[in-house]
């Protein structure tokens, strides 16, 4: 039977650090300024900026809301991310997405300064991350590698297999696991053989986007399973992309879906804003 990983309280613990650090650069007289961005009243994204607003509250980093109608021209949207990047009194810069159809997401990422991507979406914290400098981490790879660390699940040496290639998961979690020297597959829907290759993992990433997707017919006995995905089921019910109650008995470790990556995500999104604080400040 699997050991359950404990999202909850590793993200907790994360954000009381990130609080303490916090208070520590006010003593110095650096005080830490989020700037969250949501365009349109996406219900699903109003309650992340939400979240995230609460979670700077939390650690005492001061946040900055910009709530921009539907219709906000990208040049209006461009704009805004410009004033922001001068604005010395701003930390970081965090544009919700999706954004709607008419604004060319990839456009808006690239315009926010390198110094300011808390998100690590930028190209600059992309290459950062392949080449090995210190740089902004794409939240919830960062937060995975934080569970399995905090849980004392070794990397080094391991199978790794992380299902899904995506910009903001599937890649930035392989090149994470390579950099902690994990042996690292990365699966996609082109994939020959996907549940051999899954099988194979001691620790397998699932980032497919297909609710309950992955059973025990994919995972090795005792390998850890790290959940990625949210979905609502038929009554809607938090479920991931593994099949939880088949995975739970073979698994070594495994996390539950809702409280496993999910808190992890905006737990990290409070550790890049330090990150932009110190490094802006030249430390
Ligand atoms: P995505 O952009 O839809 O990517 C899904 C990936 O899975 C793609 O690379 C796709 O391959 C691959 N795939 C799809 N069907 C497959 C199949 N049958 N076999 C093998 N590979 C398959 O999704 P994402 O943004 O990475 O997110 C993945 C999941 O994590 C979603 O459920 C999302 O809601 C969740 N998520 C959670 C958090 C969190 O904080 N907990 C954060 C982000 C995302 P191709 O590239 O070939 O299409």
């Amino acid at each position: 039977m699997a050991k359950v990983i404990d999202g909850k309280a590793i993200s907790q613990m994360i954000k009381d650090e990130v609080k303490q650090k916090t208070e520590a650069l006010k003593q110095e007289g650096i005080e830490i300024c989020l700037a969250v961005i949501q365009v349109g009243n996406d219900p699903a994204s109003t309650v992340y900026v939400g979240n995230k607003k609460k979670a700077c509250a939390y650690t005492g980093i001061h946040s900055k809301s910009y709530e921009l109608p539907e219709e906000t021209t990208e040049e209006e949207l461009l704009h805004l991310i410009n004033m922001l990047n001068q604005d010395a009194s701003v930390n970081g810069i965090l544009v919700q997405l999706p954004l709607p159809a008419h604004i060319n997401e990839d456009t808006v990422i690239q315009n926010i300064s390198p110094d300011k991507d808390v998100d690590g979406f930028h190209p600059q914290s992309v290459g950062r991350l392949s080449i090995g400098q210190r740089g902004f981490l794409s939240c919830t790879p960062a937060g995975i590698i934080q569970l399995l660390k905090r849980s004392n699940i070794e990397i080094e040496g391991k199978e790794c297999v992380v299902i899904g290639r995506s910009n903001i998961v599937g890649k930035p979690m392989a090149m994470l696991l390579l950099r902690e020297n994990g042996t690292v597959t990365v699966c996609h829907s082109r994939t020959k053989n996907l549940k051999e290759i899954c099988r194979r993992a001691d620790i397998l990433v699932a980032a497919v986007g297909k609710p309950k997707m992955i059973d025990s017919s994919y995972v090795k006995q005792d390998a850890v399973v790290i959940d990625v995905g949210v979905h609502r089921n038929e009554n809607n019910k938090l479920c991931g992309d593994v099949d939880y109650d088949s995975v739970f008995p073979i698994a070594g470790y495994i996390t539950p879906v809702p409280g496993g990556v999910g808190p992890m995500t905006i737990a990290m999104l409070m550790n890049n804003c330090l990150e932009a604080a110190l490094m802006q400040n030249g430390k």
